[in-house]
């Protein structure tokens, strides 16, 4: 079970900002930003690389829901970015896709 799983199935605990069917949406544990959460399919897709055509109707809900998820959290008015990290040199640490949303403060660009 990855980490995620662990989170969705209540194993491990965190605090969730959103919840249906497909996605959950939590606080992130170390974050990068005043407000930091991710977003996470239920389903183990290890990262975007390797999700399928199956998956087309789960990622345009998983992004959809982020949206609404970065409006709760209180990002709307000044903005906010959604990231998903991909392999070793995307950064990515977690092997289950997840869509950080980060916002309270303006973001650099290019990203480091
Ligand atoms: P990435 O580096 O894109 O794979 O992002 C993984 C993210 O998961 C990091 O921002 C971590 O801080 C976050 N993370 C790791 N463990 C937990 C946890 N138990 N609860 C919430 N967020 C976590």
């Amino acid at each position: 079970m990855t980490l995620f799983e662990k989170i969705v199935a209540r194993q491990i605990p965190a605090q969730i900002v959103y919840e249906d069917d497909l996605v959950l949406a939590f606080r992130d544990i170390n974050p990068q930003a005043p407000t930091h959460a991710l977003i996470v399919p239920k389903k183990a897709i290890p990262r975007i690389a390797e999700a399928s055509s199956e998956d087309h109707a789960l990622l345009g809900h998983l992004l959809l829901k982020a949206a609404e998820v970065a409006a709760k959290v209180g990002l709307n008015e000044n903005g906010y970015r959604l990231v998903i990290n991909n392999g070793r040199d995307g950064g990515e640490s977690v092997p289950h896709l997840h869509c950080h949303i980060l916002g309270g403060r303006a973001l650099e660009w290019p990203p480091g």
